[in-house]
């Protein structure tokens, strides 16, 4: 592996958990982790083996070459889903790598179809509907429009219809009105494929932040994805440990140069932070390349996003940039050159937390982790 002065650090046990903790509060319904954008960032092939230990059966992706890549690295028993493409996608590949494909528009199946047709191969089909969110999958009357052409070719073989989905606008809204609304157009899906002929082995809609807190909406399949990794989908509610979840990934780096300066210092770009008194700074080789928000920087006037360092939690002080960030150590600061800085892991040694940074930032944990640079080195735990 190529050096660096940074990592995460992802503990894979966590994600087995994690997942095992989701299976539990999911009763009857299976488990589909959702494994997309690498793995919320930490890494699809290990993050999936893992959660596949904690009893996940199924793996949920958004995009068509992360399905091919679970199935390239020999992951070959548990049912993928791939959810999102555009035309031109490769059908073929993903029937003939064993891939259900979510539908979510009628130009899908005329390209399932003849992807079936050409590889001789049933497509297994899971209709998107959508039952209230706003984005993509087939309202109710493309729905109704759509079933004749979906049943003449799940007689042909070339498909066949096994699951209905759904995703949600507010799942992570306590009581929100919309979530019963959208599980009864989901069922009236449900029931018009049903009547047309579908012979259905999956009914999913829940997101992480519904399996922990709407049990009527589990159905036969549960989709989480940021709980698998820990992190919380209702932080104004619950954080990680009330929902018995350990966040997997710790992101650290080692202090570059550590230096005496004056008071009144200006530091990074445009001198947002200015030293009060004489102190002590140092320099974190991590900036918004490797995904640090450069919204989490810090002024004079408010801390950035948050540190530890040598127990201590101390902020970002000034303009993040590309490849750094500084910090303000103190007086008398007697950190060295190579002591680790980390920026967040589970929180269980008062390090902040993935939280936290969304807080700095103006965002969501989803965003902190999911971002992290490509040049950040994982390493497994
Ligand atoms: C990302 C995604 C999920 C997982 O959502 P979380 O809030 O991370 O649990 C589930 N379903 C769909 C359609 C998604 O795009």
């Amino acid at each position: 592996m190529t050096w660096y002065p940074a990592r995460a650090v992802v503990d894979l046990s966590a994600i087995t958990h994690n997942v095992t903790t989701l299976k539990n509060k999911a009763g009857q319904a299976q488990v589909m982790a959702v494994v997309k954008a690498d793995a919320y960032g930490h890494g699809l092939l290990p993050a999936a083996r893992a959660a596949l230990a904690g009893g996940a059966t199924w793996l949920g992706v958004a995009q068509t070459s992360e399905a091919l890549a679970l199935r390239a690295a020999g992951i070959t028993e548990p049912r993928i889903v791939t959810w999102l493409y555009a035309p031109g996608a490769p059908m073929a590949d993903l029937l003939a790598a064993d891939v259900d494909v979510s539908v979510a528009a009628p130009w899908a199946l005329d390209a399932l179809v003849e992807a079936a047709q050409a590889t001789g191969r049933t497509a297994r089909v899971h209709l998107k509907i959508d039952t209230g969110l706003g984005r993509n999958g087939l309202t109710p009357p493309q729905l109704d429009d759509l079933l004749p052409a979906l049943m003449r070719a799940q007689a042909d073989e070339t498909v066949s219809v096994v699951g209905i989905w759904s995703h949600l606008a507010f799942a992570d809204a306590p009581e929100h009105s919309t979530v019963r609304a959208q599980a009864g157009v989901f069922e009236q899906a449900v029931a018009a494929a049903e009547r047309a002929g579908a012979h259905l082995e999956v009914r999913h809609l829940a997101n992480s932040a519904a399996v922990l807190t709407w049990p009527s909406v589990r159905y036969d399949l549960v989709r989480p994805g940021l709980a698998c990794y820990g992190l919380s989908p209702i932080p104004d509610q619950a954080g990680p440990a009330d929902l018995g979840l350990v966040p997997a990934m710790t992101l650290e780096a080692r202090l570059a140069t550590v230096k005496p300066v004056p008071a009144g210092t200006g530091l990074s770009y445009a001198h947002q932070y200015t030293t009060a008194r004489a102190t002590t700074v140092g320099v974190v080789p991590l900036g918004y390349a490797d995904g640090i928000p450069r919204h989490a920087s810090g002024s004079d006037a408010s801390p950035g996003g948050p540190l530890q360092v040598g127990g201590r939690r101390l902020a970002v002080a000034g303009r993040v940039s590309m490849d750094q960030v500084m910090v303000d150590l103190g007086p008398g600061a007697t950190d060295q050159p190579g002591d680790t800085v980390t920026l967040f892991g589970p929180g269980h040694h008062g390090e902040p937390t993935a939280e936290d940074w969304a807080r700095a930032a103006g965002t969501i944990s989803y965003e902190i982790v999911t971002r992290l640079g490509a040049r950040v080195p994982r390493e497994y735990v």
